[in-house]
C-alpha cells in the first residue's frame, strides 16, 4: 500500500495562489500531485507558481472568479483538458466583511455566500462528473472557527461556514457509493492577508488568539499541509463527511 502517494493525481487548489490555498497546495504537490491553483490575482499566482514549483512540483495557474458559476464549470473543463482527469478538489476561495448583521447590505451577505460556500458547491457539482470518470476522488472544503462558533461581526461568514460542514456532510452520504471522499478542514487562526486585515482592524486580535489557543500561536499556511495531504491521499479512503479542526486546539480551549 502506498498510503501518500498522488503520483499520476490531479488537483484543483481554488485560491491556491496565497495563503491556506497555497499551505495545502504545497502538501498535495509533496505527494506528487500535478496542481491547478485558481484565483483572480495574477501577481500572487505568479509568486504562488515559483514557490510550487521550486520544490518541484508541476503546476499551472487558471484564472477564475469562483463566485459565478461559469467560472467553476470553465476552471474544472480546463484542469481537465490540460491534464486529462480530475482526482482532488479543494474548495478554499473565501472572504469576509466584518460587520454587524444590522449593518450588513443585501450584496455584501450575498458576496461572502457566493465567495465562501455557493463556490464551493458550483466547483463540486463540476468536478462530480471528473472524479465518477476517474473511479473516485477526494473534495475537501475549508470551514473555520466559525464553523463551530458565532461572532458578532461575522454573521455571513459563519452562515457560510456552517453551511460548508452540512455541505460536506450531504455530498459525503451522496457521493459514498461513487468512492469520492468529501471531507471539511477547520483552520484555526493562520497567519494570511485574510487575518492580517482582521489584525489591522481588531486592536489586541493577535495577543487574544495566542492567548486563547493551547499551541500558544499562530498556525502558518504551511501548517494546513499536512492535512491536505491526507485527505487528498489514499489514507483517507474510509474518511468522509468529517470536520477536522487544524486549530492548535483553539476549538478545545478555554
Ligand atoms: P487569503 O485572503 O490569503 O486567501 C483567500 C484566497 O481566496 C485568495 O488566494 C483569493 O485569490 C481567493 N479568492 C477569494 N475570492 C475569490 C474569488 N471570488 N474567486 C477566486 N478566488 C478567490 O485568506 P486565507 O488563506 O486566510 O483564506 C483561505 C480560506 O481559509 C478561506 O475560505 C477562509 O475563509 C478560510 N479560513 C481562514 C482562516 C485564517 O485564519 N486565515 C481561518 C479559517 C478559515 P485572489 O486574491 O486571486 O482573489
Amino acid at each position: 500500500m502506498d498510503l501518500f502517494s498522488l503520483k499520476g493525481k490531479v488537483a484543483v487548489v481554488t485560491g491556491g495562489n496565497g495563503g491556506i490555498g497555497l499551505g495545502m497546495a504545497r502538501g498535495i504537490a509533496s505527494l506528487g500531485a500535478v496542481v491547478v491553483i485558481a484565483g483572480r490575482n495574477e501577481d500572487k499566482a505568479a509568486a504562488a507558481l515559483a514557490a510550487l514549483r521550486d520544490m518541484g512540483a508541476e503546476a499551472v495557474f487558471i484564472a477564475a472568479d469562483v463566485t459565478k458559476k461559469p467560472d467553476c464549470l470553465a476552471l474544472i473543463g480546463a484542469a481537465v483538458e490540460r491534464f486529462g482527469r480530475l482526482d482532488i478538489l479543494v474548495n478554499n476561495a473565501g472572504t469576509s466583511v466584518r460587520k454587524l448583521p444590522q449593518d450588513l447590505a443585501e450584496d455584501e451577505w450575498r458576496h461572502v455566500l457566493d465567495s465562501n460556500l455557493s463556490s464551493a458547491f458550483f466547483c463540486s457539482q463540476a468536478a462530480y462528473p471528473e472524479m465518477l470518470r476517474a473511479g473516485g476522488g477526494k473534495m475537501i472544503n475549508i470551514g473555520s472557527m466559525m464553523s463551530l462558533f458565532g461572532a458578532p461581526y461575522a454573521t455571513a461568514y459563519t452562515a457560510s461556514k456552517g453551511g460548508i460542514v452540512q455541505m460536506t456532510r450531504a455530498m459525503a452520504t451522496a457521493w459514498a457509493k461513487d468512492n469520492i471522499q468529501v471531507n471539511a478542514v477547520l483552520p484555526g487562526w493562520i497567519d494570511t492577508d485574510l487575518t492580517r486585515g482582521a489584525r489591522r482592524q481588531v486592536e489586541g486580535l493577535h495577543a487574544s488568539v495566542e492567548k486563547r489557543t493551547p499551541q500558544g500561536r499562530w498556525g502558518t499556511p504551511d501548517d494546513m499541509a499536512g492535512i491536505a495531504a491526507f485527505l487528498a491521499s489514499p489514507a483517507s479512503d474510509f474518511v468522509t463527511g468529517t470536520a477536522i479542526p487544524v486549530d492548535g486546539g483553539f476549538s478545545i480551549g478555554m
